[in-house]
């Protein structure tokens, strides 16, 4: 599928829409989610144009790659939250009901987080 440039974080990486911006370099953009879920909720974003956690894995160069994780890192760090903890989770397509076709990872801190997946019902 073709990356889609109408996206809401492309808009916001060609600085078409405003961001609550937490971290930036040449790679990497983080900025806090407009619905957070949790007391610190941030989403860390590729520049390049990546639809997907498939794409990205697949296509980026290598340091695109580095460089990203080393981010996704330094904003945790930065946001206070290694000592308590905190989750990273990237949804990938229709069964993770990934909403916005721009690869990116959010960050969950400030709470106690509970079980990754609820267990089915019994
Ligand atoms: P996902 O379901 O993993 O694709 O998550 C998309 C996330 O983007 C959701 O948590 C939304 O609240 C968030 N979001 C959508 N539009 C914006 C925006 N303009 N600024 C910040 N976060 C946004």
């Amino acid at each position: 599928m073709a990356y889609d440039q109408s996206n809401i974080f492309a808009k916001i990486l060609r600085g078409e829409i405003p961001c609550d911006k937490v971290y930036e370099d040449e790679h990497v953009l983080a900025f806090r989610d407009i619905n957070p879920q949790t007391p610190t909720h941030v989403l860390v974003i590729p520049k390049g144009a990546y639809e997907s956690f498939d794409d990205f894995s697949s296509q980026a160069s290598a340091e695109e790659i580095a460089g990203f994780v080393r981010a996704a890192g330094q904003i945790a760090r930065e946001a206070g939250a290694v000592e308590a903890g905190y989750r990273i989770l990237a949804n990938n397509g229709p069964d993770a009901l990934q909403e916005v076709p721009h690869f990116h990872l959010h960050i969950f801190a400030g709470k106690p987080l509970g079980r990754m997946i609820k267990p089915p019902e019994k």
